[in-house]
């Protein structure tokens, strides 16, 4: 079986690193090109502990800093803390459907929160990286 593991850059790993912690960041596992989201057009992405798999490739994923946001707050701060169950969205999504479901309201306010501070860490890394590279 082909491994779909997809391995975060340095980058990314320190950005997310400031905004959720240091050691809860790498153990989550991102998944690309996952076969079993083909049949659901309509989802982009589904989280569970410690994991995101996604319908298309990490690089789009990872282009989209608030996708990503939002991805990684279902991940660290709702299934791995267990405020975050499978039984507990199901309930949650058939009391009031996906838009207004507590889940997704906290991951996109969270992420729209944020964004703006994340691209603002993603830019330093990138030019701390670029800096250790000329000299
Ligand atoms: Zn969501």
């Amino acid at each position: 079986m082909k491994r779909t593991h997809v391995h975060l850059s340095d980058d990314w790993a320190m950005t997310l690193g400031v905004l959720f912690g240091e050691g809860s960041v790498r153990t989550v596992q991102v998944h690309e090109r996952v076969w079993w989201l083909w049949p659901l057009p309509w989802v982009a992405a589904i989280t569970g502990p410690s994991r995101i798999w996604l319908r298309g490739r990490a690089e789009d994923f990872f282009a989209d800093p608030e996708f990503v946001l939002h991805e990684y707050c279902h991940v660290l701060n709702q299934w791995d803390t267990h405020r975050l169950s499978i039984f507990r969205y199901l309930r949650e999504w058939l009391r009031v459907g996906y838009w207004r479901n507590l889940y997704e309201v906290e991951a996109r306010s969270f992420a729209a929160r944020e964004v703006g501070r994340c691209c603002q860490l993603l830019t330093e890394a990138r030019t701390r990286d670029a800096g250790k590279r000329s000299v």
